[in-house]
């Protein structure tokens, strides 16, 4: 399967379609922002830091994101196809992506742009509720992503958490960056001709239109 690279706001449900292909084909899920938010557990200084520039929305040093993103994709797991959500995120990072596909000898694979009305982005953010055992992501405005019983994952029965950036304030500075520094790279995409447009407000047919996308490219995807 080829790789995938999605991109969108925050909100979008790059988590959820990401997490639906994984559960459908067996890609690999890579989440930079959930890398982020494990090493910060840690808890030493650089954790700290970390969890304190994702707190207020504000973005992790492309240093520290390269050399998790080269780890990550060298490992067995990620050979037979992965799908990166939250990366690259400026123009800095999809060109330095590029550099690593070509020292390791990757291919980039397709880029998906969602795009979401922007009325529905708040509820998506604010409403968003993550399991603490499983990842599986909720959301109380959702009819198919509510929790059947309040705080309870209805995957594997863990706890819901509410993540610490998901409030207006940090909300408002991460659409902002978005808009200002990670939608450029559509463009840097387009002209590499490996760039596809969905529209995500619907999972199910989100979901459809990657499955279309792929097939037309010839992938084996049913
Ligand atoms: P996400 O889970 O994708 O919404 O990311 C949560 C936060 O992690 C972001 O607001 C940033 O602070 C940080 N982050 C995630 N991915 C990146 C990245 N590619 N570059 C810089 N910071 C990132």
């Amino acid at each position: 399967m080829r790789n995938l690279i999605l991109l969108a706001v925050q909100g979008a449900g790059k988590g959820t379609l990401a997490k639906a292909l994984k559960e459908k084909y067996g890609y690999e899920h890579i989440s930079t922002g959930d890398l982020l938010r494990e090493r910060a557990l840690v808890g030493d200084e650089l954790g700290m830091k970390i969890k304190n520039l994702i707190d207020n929305g504000i973005f992790v040093s492309n240093d520290i994101i390269f050399e998790a993103i080269e780890y990550k994709i060298s490992q067995p797991e990620c050979a037979n196809g992965y799908i990166l959500d939250g990366f690259p995120r400026n123009i800095e990072q999809a060109e330095g992506y590029s550099k690593i596909l070509e020292k390791l000898n990757k291919d980039l694979g397709v880029v998906i742009n969602m795009t979401i009305p922007e009325d529905l982005l708040v509820n998506r953010i604010i409403g968003r509720r993550m399991c603490k055992d499983c990842g599986a992501i909720h959301n109380i405005y959702s009819e198919q992503l509510k929790p059947l019983k309040e705080g309870i994952c209805n995957k594997c029965g863990g706890a819901l958490y509410q993540r610490d950036d998901d409030n207006e304030e940090a909300m408002k500075t991460r659409v902002e960056t978005y808009f200002k520094v990670t939608a450029p790279i559509i463009d840097y995409y387009k002209e590499k001709n490996v760039l596809y447009e969905i529209d995500s407000s619907e999972l199910e047919q989100t979901l459809r239109s990657v499955e279309e996308i792929l097939k037309k490219l010839g992938d084996k995807i049913d």
